[in-house]
């Protein structure tokens, strides 16, 4: 929590010292009202000082708080939207390996959630910190009579020991609650985004009854704070109310001897009012800031956590050597787990077109992510044009790649400007280019606006294929070195998948390509093809040489061929 408050409160200097300036006086008018009052009483409202007192007091007053208020709300929506911004930066600069493990809806709550429970603690801090003028108000009694005031004394310990131990048992719970949260945000991601899914299976009670448990859950533990810091208000103000009658009770014997006129003890219960109203306020502080301690550590650990994957010193490119290389490669996605994949070397000469092929989970996809950085190889080297891809510029390294995800992804906007995001300054001519060879044209052409017609998030107005398309179509649109394709083709028919294949190998002579799919058909007429098992290369070779050595080869070809080519992954 101090981490953060002293990296961004700085920004926010002349509010932090302002704003509780404004409020302390309004608390110091405030702790002058019971003795004008006592005046009131014991000599009339014409008699002292109270008429002008009270219209003063009451417009500065006013001031005062108006004053705090404003600049306790800039200040803390000003910390909220730095921290969310720095925040939103630092979680882009993260490798793959770091968002893994944090979890997308986790980094969403941390961003939205945990932000506004820290702005929440500024504004608070701002507008309540000096609002407790207890010490004041204790010292002011104690000039009125010494004697009567250690029922004040008495009391203090009590009520400290009832926030040490409400704190005490509710900061460890909102570390919980926060955690149950983003177990909902997770479910709730899941069954939005896979809403399709859920219903071709029929699955919405079960995922009504997922959803319903984590929320429970996370009820259940904020019934548990919430009882704890209900527990709150009324043990300070039982034990504040007891001091009151206790102050009452005395009192009266203090007037009776002559040593307290009757206002002055209507002064001193006013001060144990304010005393306790004081300590409701710092109670509450309390909760506010143990709530928002657990939410500054959350994000503190984001900002903590490096990217593993940085910008290389400079990359020694030659000329000659293979475009891509891998030499003894493996890698792991949880340190000491399974190899997803193990000792694998091959080298792909420039134009070449290199075909991948395996089962599900052979992996095919984290062999080709291995190539942009994605995630860096465990052990051995990947290296393109004869320099390790840790040496290069993450940007330098990426321009080089046109990178087909298996998953097609589209952002909102136009088609054009999707296509742009390869090259912001591709050409209409480029564009269109780029789209026949992903042999995309045909259907943009039929679209009412053509490249300006409109995607929806996630491109969900296209079919499968046509999003297929234009993916492989943005990647062209950068005229990468290396283009990627991961099982990029799935969901085009044979026709349009053997006539992209066709179109790619003619249009981009100079290209190295990288095929992954599942099907032999696909694959079978690339200058090399790797086979992979477990994560490990079965085979290397051409068609006609794994047919002859590569018995796992030989078993893919024959299960696709014996079901008349129509199977496929
Ligand atoms: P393929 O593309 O051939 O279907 P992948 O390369 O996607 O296979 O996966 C290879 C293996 O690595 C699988 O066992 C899969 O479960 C695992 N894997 C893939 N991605 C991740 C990830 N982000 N975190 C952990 N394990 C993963
Ligand atoms: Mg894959």
């Amino acid at each position: 929590m101090f981490k953060l408050a002293k990296k961004y409160l700085g920004d926010f200097k002349k509010e932090l010292i302002v704003g509780p300036a404004a409020k302390l006086t309004e608390a110091i008018f405030e702790l002058i009202v019971p003795l004008i009052m006592a005046d009131i009483i014991d000599v009339g409202i014409n008699g002292g000082a109270g008429k002008t007192y009270i219209y003063l007091m009451g417009a500065l007053g006013l001031c005062c708080a108006l004053v705090c208020q404003y600049l306790a709300s800039r200040a803390s929506q000003g910390v909220g939207t730095v921290v969310r911004n720095d925040l939103f930066r630092h979680i882009s600069s993260l490798s793959h390996a770091e968002l893994d493990r944090f979890g997308t809806p986790s980094l969403i709550t941390r961003v939205t959630n945990d932000v506004n429970q820290v702005q929440s603690a500024v504004a608070m801090l701002i507008r309540l910190v000096v609002r407790a003028p207890v010490i004041g108000a204790a010292v002011m009694a104690m000039t009125i009579d010494l004697k009567l005031s250690l029922v004040f004394l008495a009391v203090m310990p009590l009520v400290a020991a009832v926030l040490y131990f409400i704190m005490f048992r509710s900061v460890p719970l909102y570390r919980v609650i926060q955690k149950k949260l983003d177990k909902i945000s997770l479910i709730t991601r899941e069954s939005l985004s896979g809403a399709r899914v859920i219903r071709a299976f029929s699955g919405e009670a079960a995922e009504e009854k997922r959803f319903r448990e984590a929320n429970d859950d996370f009820a259940d533990t904020s019934m548990r704070v919430g009882r704890l810091s209900a527990l709150l208000n009324p043990l300070t103000y039982a034990i504040m109310n007891l001091a009151i009658a206790a102050i009452v009770w005395f009192g009266g014997f203090r007037v009776d001897s002559g040593a307290l006129t009757q206002g002055q003890v209507i002064a001193f219960v006013n001060y144990m009012t304010q005393i306790s109203l004081a300590l409701v306020v710092v109670a509450n502080l309390v909760v506010l800031f143990t709530k928002a301690a657990a939410s500054s550590a959350r994000i503190n650990e984001v900002f903590e956590t490096e990217p593993s994957i940085k910008d290389g010193a400079g990359a020694a490119v030659s000329a000659k050597a293979p475009v891509i290389e891998f030499k003894d490669v493996s890698f792991s996605y949880s340190e000491g787990g399974d190899n997803a994949l193990e000792n694998i070397t091959f080298s792909v000469q420039k134009g070449e077109t290199v075909g991948i092929i395996g089962g599900t989970g052979s992996g095919k996809s984290t062999l080709v992510s291995l190539i942009p950085r994605f995630y860096d190889a465990e052990n051995g080297c990947v290296i393109i044009n004869g320099a390790d891809v840790k040496s290069y510029g993450l940007k330098e390294l990426r321009q080089k790649i046109g990178f087909v995800p298996q998953k097609a992804m589209l952002f909102s906007g136009t088609i054009a400007e999707n296509l742009r995001w390869g090259n912001e300054n591709a050409s209409d001519e480029q564009l269109q280019k780029a789209a026949e060879t992903a042999q995309a044209k045909e259907f943009i052409d039929k679209m009412p606006d053509g490249f300006n017609t409109h995607i929806n998030q996630g491109g969900r107005n296209l079919s499968g294929g046509q999003k297929q398309r234009l993916t492989i179509a943005r990647a062209l649109t950068g005229s990468p070195e290396i283009l990627i394709l991961d099982d990029s083709a799935s969901a085009l028919d044979f026709a349009t998948d053997a006539a992209l294949r066709k179109a790619i190998a003619k249009d981009t002579q100079n290209m190295t390509v990288l095929i992954v799919s599942q099907r032999a058909t696909s694959i079978r007429h690339a200058d090399k093809i790797i086979v992979l098992d477990d994560g490990e290369a079965a085979g290397i070779g051409t068609h006609a040489e794994l047919l002859e050595s590569c018995p796992v080869y030989r078993e893919i070809v024959m299960s696709q061929e014996s079901k008349g080519g129509e199977s496929n992954g």
